[in-house]
C-alpha cells in the first residue's frame, strides 16, 4: 500500500497556516448534525471532545476510568514544553522544532513535528485562560525549567503533578460541554471493536464494565486517543488499566500499526524491588535539573553513599557529556545508566541502581527551595523506600515509560482508515525514535485543542449529506457478535493459570529481548516464545465470573490476549529495523563509544504494519521520511 502523508507543499513555517486557510470548512448547521465518536479522555481526548464539543459537533465520549478525571495523564509529573522564549534564553519555534527531530534520532516527519512546535505556545495560553496553576516566578510571570536533550528552559510545570493540573483545565472545559448537553460521557466503557461500514469507520462497539452490557455507537467519525502501550511489559510506570486494545481492533480493522519497537525507557524510576512487583514508578526528570547521578568509582563499594568521598564518585553523565551533564535525553541517560551497572558499578541489593543526588542543589540553593521544586516526589521516594532524598542520594534505574509507536497518522492525524482517527500517545507521534521529556502533554494537547479541530473538518465537510446510519445495521451485528465471542472464549476455557501469571511471562520476554538493547538472535527467539506462550495461554488461562456483570478479570484477560499478539508485532519491527536509533538500540550498530548508530540510506523511514490475519504474517510498508530542513548527523550531547 501506497502511504499518503498529505503534508501540505511549501514552505515549512506556512504549511501549517496554509493549510488552515484553504481547507473545507463544516457550518455550524451542519456541525449540528454530525456525531464524532472520541474514545479516551485523558489529556488528549478531553481536550479533543471539549474542543469538537465547543464547535458544535454532537460527541460521544468513552473512557474504562470511573471519571475523565483518572486517566494516565493525571500521573504526568514533570512539566510541559513550549517555545515560548520566556527566559530569553535563545529559544524558538524553530529551536523546539531542531531539538525534538534531533531527540527523536531523524526518524520522524519534519512538518508534523514543526507544527507541533508552532502550536505549542497556544496550549501555554489556552491552559492558563483555564486556571491551570502553572509554577510562577516571584514577580507573577510563568516559571520555567529544564528537560532532557535540550540547552534552554522552556517547560512549563505544576511543581510534580503538571499533568494532574493540566488533566482538570482538560476535564472542566469537557465539564461545561457535558453539562449543556454537547457532550454524552460514557464512564466505564471499554471500546471493544471499531466497526466500518463502505470503508469508513462508522462507530464501535463498548462493553459497559459495570453491567457487562454490549451496545453499538454510530459516528461519522471515530478518534482514537487512547494512550500508550507500555504494560505489554508488565512492569512499566504506567498506570495499571493503559492498554493497547482499543489501537490494536484499530490495527485489524486496517490501520497500520507504525514503529511498534520504539519504546522509551525513562533513566529515572525507582528500581525493581521483588518479583511480585506490579507497578514501578517514575522519579520526574525534572530532578535531573538539580540530582546529579553518579556511581562510585570501585567496583562493588557497599559503603553508604555519604561516606563516599568526593574524589571517589564517577559521575559518569558529566564525564562523558560535558554539554549536556546530567541533561542528556532518556535513551542516552538509561544507556549510560545500564553500561555502569553491567559493568558492575551499580548500586543498591541488586546492583542494578545508581544514585541521584541532591547534596550539592541543597547547599547551594537551601532545602527549602529544593522542597518547593520537587517537594512531593521527594515524598513520594521516602514513602515507597523508607529513604529520605534530602539526607541520602536517590537510588534509580531505567524503566519503560512511554511508546513512541502507535497507530500510523497522516497530517491530519488520520488513519489508514477513513474516518478513524488518532490523537496523543496511541498514534506513532511525533518523537521519532525517542520523545524528549515534557513533550508527550505538549503533542496530546496539541492534537486535541489546536491540531484535530481544523483536519477533521476536513473530512466530516464531504460527509454533511450521510445520515445516522442505525446500528441494527449488519456491520455493528457482527462486530459486537465477535466480541461478545471473545469473551466467551476467555470465559469458557477452562485453564488454572491466572491472567496475571501470563502477563507477567510475557512481559519479562518483550523486556528481555526487546528492552534497552536488542538483537538478532533475542529477536528471532522471542517471536518463537510469545507464540508458545500465547498458544498457553488461551488453553490455561483461568478467567472467573460471568460476562455480563462487573468482571475485572475478563477485562484484563481481553487486553492481555492483544499485548501477546502486539508484542510479537514488536519483535518483529525490532528485528527488521536492522539499525540503531533512539530508544531502539541494536546491539550489532553502535559507535565506538557505544551510541546508538543509524543507517540514514536504508532506514529513514517509518515503518507501517499491515495486518493481513491470524495466520499470515503483517506486511511492512515504508513512509520514506525526507529532511528538506534539517541536516541528518550522528546525534551528539557531548
Ligand atoms: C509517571 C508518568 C509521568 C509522566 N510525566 C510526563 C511529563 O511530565 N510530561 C510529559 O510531557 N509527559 C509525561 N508523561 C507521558 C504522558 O503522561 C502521557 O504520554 C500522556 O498523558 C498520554 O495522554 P493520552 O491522552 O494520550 O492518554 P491517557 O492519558 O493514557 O488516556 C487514555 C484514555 O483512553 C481511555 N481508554 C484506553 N483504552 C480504552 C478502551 N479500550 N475503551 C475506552 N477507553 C479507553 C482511558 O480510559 C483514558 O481515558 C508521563 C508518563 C508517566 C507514566
Amino acid at each position: 500500500m501506497i502511504l499518503k502523508n498529505k503534508v501540505p507543499e511549501g514552505p515549512l513555517a506556512d504549511k501549517w497556516t496554509k493549510y488552515k486557510s484553504s481547507i473545507p470548512l463544516v457550518s455550524p448547521a451542519n456541525k449540528r448534525r454530525l456525531e464524532v465518536l472520541v474514545i479516551g479522555t485523558g489529556l488528549a481526548g478531553g481536550s479533543a471532545a471539549a474542543s469538537l464539543a465547543e464547535m458544535g459537533y454532537r460527541v460521544k465520549a468513552f473512557c474504562f476510568q470511573d471519571s475523565p478525571r483518572r486517566a494516565h495523564s493525571i500521573a504526568a509529573q514533570g512539566g510541559i514544553n513550549a517555545a515560548k522564549n520566556y527566559q530569553n534564553d535563545g529559544d524558538s519555534i524553530y529551536r523546539l522544532f531542531y531539538d525534538t527531530i534531533k531527540g527523536g534520532d531523524y526518524r520522524s516527519r519534519e512538518a508534523n513535528v514543526y507544527r507541533l512546535a508552532e502550536v505549542s505556545a497556544n496550549i501555554i495560553d489556552q491552559c492558563v485562560a483555564q486556571g491551570v496553576p502553572f509554577a510562577r516566578e516571584y514577580g507573577g510571570t510563568l516559571d520555567n525549567r529544564s528537560f532532557g536533550g535540550v540547552q534552554v528552559s522552556r517547560t512549563f510545570y505544576a511543581r510534580g503533578q503538571t499533568g494532574q493540573q493540566l488533566l482538570l483545565g482538560a476535564y472542566s472545559a469537557l465539564s461545561r460541554q457535558i453539562e449543556k448537553g454537547n457532550v454524552s460521557m460514557y464512564n466505564r466503557h471499554e471500546m471493544l471493536d471499531i466497526v466500518k461500514i463502505d470503508g469508513k469507520a462508522r462507530g464501535i462497539i463498548v462493553r459497559d464494565l459495570i453491567t457487562g452490557e454490549y451496545q453499538r455507537h454510530f459516528g461519522h467519525a471515530v478518534v482514537l486517543a487512547t494512550g500508550g502501550y507500555g504494560n505489554v511489559y508488565y512492569l512499566s510506570t504506567n498506570a495499571m488499566g493503559s492498554n493497547v486494545t482499543a489501537a490494536w481492533k484499530a490495527y485489524k480493522q486496517g490501520a497500520m500499526f507504525a514503529n511498534p519497537c520504539f519504546t522509551q525507557i525513562h533513566p529515572t524510576c525507582i528500581p525493581v524491588s521483588g518479583e511480585y512487583q506490579s507497578k514501578l514508578t517514575l522519579m520526574s526528570e525534572s530532578l535531573r535539573n538539580d540530582g546529579r547521578i553518579w556511581v562510585p568509582k570501585k567496583k562493588g563499594d557497599n559503603r553508604s553513599p555519604v561516606d563516599i568521598p568526593e574524589n571517589e564518585r564517577d559521575y559518569y553523565l558529566e564525564r562523558r557529556y560535558p554539554a549536556f551533564g546530567n541533561l542528556v535525553p532518556r535513551d542516552v541517560a538509561s544507556r549510560a545508566a545500564k553500561e555502569r551497572c553491567d559493568e558492575g558499578y551499580g548500586v543498591g541489593q541488586t546492583g542494578l541502581a545508581v544514585y541521584l543526588d541532591f547534596k550539592d542543589a541543597i547547599d547551594r540553593l537551601g532545602k527549602d527551595v529544593v522542597s518547593a521544586r520537587y517537594g512531593n516526589l521527594f515524598a513520594m521516594y521516602e514513602k515507597i523506600t523508607g529513604d529520605d532524598p534530602y539526607l541520602t542520594p536517590m537510588k534509580i534505574f531505567p524503566a519503560v515509560h512511554y511508546t513512541m509507536g502507535g497507530l500510523w497518522v497522516d497530517y491530519d492525524l488520520m488513519t489508514t482508515v477513513p474516518g478513524l482517527y488518532a490523537i496523543g500517545e496511541c498514534n506513532f507521534s511525533d518523537h521519532g525514535a525517542n520523545r524528549l521529556g515534557a513533550s508527550a502533554l505538549m503533542q496530546g494537547l496539541a492534537d486535541g485543542y489546536f491540531v484535530l479541530p481544523y483536519t477533521i473538518g476536513k473530512y466530516l465537510s464531504e460527509d454533511i449529506r450521510t445520515p445516522s446510519i442505525n446500528t441494527d445495521h449488519d456491520a455493528f451485528v457482527k462486530s459486537e457478535k465477535n466480541a461478545k465471542d471473545r469473551n466467551e472464549r476467555l470465559l469458557q476455557n477452562n485453564g488454572t493459570k491466572s491472567v496475571e501469571s501470563f502477563h507477567r511471562e510475557l512481559g519479562k520476554i518483550v523486556w528481555n529481548h526487546c528492552g534497552m538493547s536488542r538483537n538478532k538472535s533475542d529477536l528471532t527467539q522471542a517471536i518463537d516464545d510469545i507464540k508458545s506462550l500465547r498458544k498457553d495461554f488461551w488453553s490455561q488461562v483461568k478467567v472467573p465470573g460471568r460476562d455480563n456483570a462487573l468482571n475485572p478479570e475478563l477485562a484484563k484477560a481481553g487486553r492481555v490476549a492483544d499485548f501477546f499478539e502486539l508484542g510479537e508485532l514488536m519483535m518483529r519491527d525490532a528485528l527488521e529495523r536492522n539499525e540503531s536509533c533512539g530508544g531502539h538500540f541494536r546491539e550489532e550498530h553502535q559507535t565506538e563509544e557505544g551510541e546508538a548508530l543509524r543507517d540514514d540510506e536504508n532506514f529513514t523511514f517509518s515503518s507501517a504494519w499491515e495486518y493481513k490475519g491470524e495466520d499470515t504474517p503483517p506486511v511492512l510498508n515504508k513512509e520514506e521520511l525526507t529532511f528538506d530542513t534539517v541536516h541528518l548527523t550522528q546525534r551528539s550531547y557531548k
